[in-house]
Formats: C-alpha cells, sequence, structure tokens
C-alpha cells in the first residue's frame, strides 16, 4: 500500500529500498517500524523511536496490526475506528465493518477508471 492510503494513527513498516526523505532529515531504511500519524502535502508526519520523522507520501509500506496492552492478556483493535477486534494478539488489520466499507470503496476505485 501507498502510505497515503493507509489510515491516521496506525503502525507501519517501510517496504522500499530508498525511501524519499527531506534533505538533512532522519533516515529512514526498509524494515523500519514507524508510528504514523498523518499525511502533510508531499510528506507525512511520522515517528521512528518517538523521533519525529518526514516520510514522502508516495512511500511504499505495510500497515501492521493495532496492539494493546491491557492490564494483562492485550487486544487487537481496528486501523479504521479503533474498535477491539480480540482479545490477545493477532495479525487482523480491520474489524469485519471496517473491512467491508473498504471492499466497496476499492470496487467503486475500480468501477470509476474503467
Ligand atoms: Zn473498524
Amino acid at each position: 500500500m501507498k502510505l497515503y492510503e493507509i489510515p491516521r494513527n496506525t503502525r507501519i513498516k517501510i517496504l522500499d529500498e530508498n525511501s524519499f526523505i527531506p534533505p538533512g532529515a532522519l533516515l529512514i531504511e526498509k524494515g523500519d517500524i514507524l508510528a504514523f500519524s498523518h499525511i502533510d502535502g508531499m510528506y507525512s508526519v511520522c515517528y521512528k523511536n518517538n523521533i519525529l520523522c518526514h516520510l514522502m507520501a508516495s512511500t511504499n509500506v505495510e500497515l501492521l496490526p493495532m496492539h494493546k496492552f491491557n492490564n494483562g492478556i492485550g487486544a487487537t483493535l481496528c486501523n479504521k475506528c479503533h474498535a477491539i477486534i480480540s482479545t490477545g494478539f493477532t495479525n487482523s488489520l480491520f474489524c469485519s465493518k471496517c473491512f467491508n466499507e473498504l471492499l466497496l470503496i476499492n470496487e467503486n476505485k475500480k468501477k470509476s477508471k474503467l
């Protein structure tokens, strides 16, 4: 996925070998895991180990499951609406409601390209 397609306030993994960053900015490498805040123009607001960094909005990234420690067993949350998908840590990215909404959006995008 491109970074600009990712929902706000999520965790991402960098897939591109060479990421575009502004001159002098914190270096970002393939496989780095960042906290993605939001897109701001051509670039984004991300945090690598709590240090601000600006990754190009068109960077190829992987969306990671959202895991929260809830005083014990922990839970996996939906990346879009932040509802609890399940207790414990799973690889699920979205709840079924948001997943169906995203499928609809993608189908409509394909139709509008024809
Ligand atoms: Zn959801």
